[in-house]
């Protein structure tokens, strides 16, 4: 398929390089950077660790930037780790025993958690303590460790894919949006920038229109358009560099990738536009369930193309326009 427009982090993109270094460069989420000042502003006034911290939106959106900025902010240390690679409880209490005092600890993928370790973070993000079992069979006994006084920073794409015990323990819950495409034109314009490309602002809103409200994807957009304007030999990325090139990525207007257009068609052609239910869709397409909920249809319910109903999944009439089709049922023009 088109990895252009996947959404989730790939080895080649730039992030470090275009990452904002405080709230002020950030772009956008106006309401979670104006709460997460006055919480940073607090904490810091107090000289306290801020209050544990959840970030929950679409991939590309700037989780693992915000979290970031949040240590900066602080004046604090910044350690990162993700859920799937915490095995074990004791690796999870080595991270922890490690932590300065008021260090932000970032967990990205906190949903993908194995149980036993979730276990060790309750207390810890409670009480700030570590109950660990000393010794094995009769002679083993619990023995409580103090940790130093920290900020978890969790990430997730789903806020409900969180068990409730570790949700509630979350003080800080925070949900990223979709940018707008005016966001995106100010993320491609400092993109461009940093990178040293020159574009002009029509070159920049035809990338911001196609980057499925997505910061990472829009810089991915940006790097491969500049491959085709070197190639091109044009100095500068304009309206008509840049369509081309992503019509030739097969990035459409509305910057849908072809997964996005066979999951349409699917809906379209063969469930007469829906209901269907996603365990369907997604054997149809041969994709996990978890990466058509959480990847691809976020963005498209976000377009109005497709509402999500208690039956199942149904195309509306901007997904049957989109696709240039008629729904079977509408009245005859
Ligand atoms: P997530 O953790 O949500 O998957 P990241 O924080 O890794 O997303 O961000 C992905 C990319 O998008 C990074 O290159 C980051 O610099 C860029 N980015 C994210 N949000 C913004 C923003 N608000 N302004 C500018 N660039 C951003």
């Amino acid at each position: 398929d088109n990895p252009i427009l996947t959404p989730d982090r790939q080895p080649e993109d730039p992030d470090a390089a275009l990452r904002p270094k405080s709230l002020a460069e950030f772009v956008g989420q106006e309401a979670a950077r104006d709460n997460l000042r006055v919480f940073i502003h607090a904490a810091r006034s107090r000289k306290e660790a801020m209050d544990h911290v959840l970030f929950f939106g679409p991939p590309g959106l700037g989780k693992t930037t915000l979290a970031q900025i949040v240590a900066k902010e602080l004046g604090v240390g910044f350690r990162a780790t993700s859920g799937p690679v915490i095995a074990k409880a004791g690796d999870l209490a080595a991270l922890l025993t490690n932590l300065e005092e008021g260090d932000v600890l970032f967990i990205d993928e906190i949903h993908r958690l194995n149980p036993v370790v979730e276990e060790v973070l309750y207390p810890a993000m409670e009480d700030r303590a570590l109950d660990l079992i000393i010794g094995e069979g009769p002679a083993a006994r619990s023995v409580r460790i103090d940790l130093p006084p920290f900020t978890l920073v969790g990430a997730t794409t789903r806020q409900g894919l969180l068990t409730t015990p570790l949700r509630d323990r979350f003080g800080i819950p925070v949900r990223l949006n979709f940018y707008t495409v005016q966001e995106l034109e100010h993320v491609v314009t400092r993109g461009a920038r940093l990178l040293g490309l020159a574009i002009d602002a029509d070159g920049a809103t035809e990338i911001a229109r196609r980057a499925r409200g997505t910061p990472r994807v829009a810089g991915r957009l940006m790097r491969r358009v500049r491959d085709f304007a070197d190639v091109a030999g044009s100095a500068t990325i304009t309206r008509q560099i840049a369509d081309n090139a992503l019509t030739r990525l097969e990035v459409d207007s509305l910057g849908l990738d072809a997964m996005d257009r066979r999951y349409l068609h699917m809906i379209a052609d063969i469930y007469k536009g829906g209901p269907v239910g996603v365990e369907t869709l997604a054997a149809g397409l041969s994709e996990p369930r978890d990466t058509i909920e959480e990847v691809i249809e976020p963005y498209l319910i976000q377009l109005g193309l497709v509402a999500r109903t208690a039956r199942g999944r149904c195309l509306n009439d901007r997904g049957w326009q989109h696709l240039g089709m008629t729904p079977p049922n509408a009245p005859p023009q």
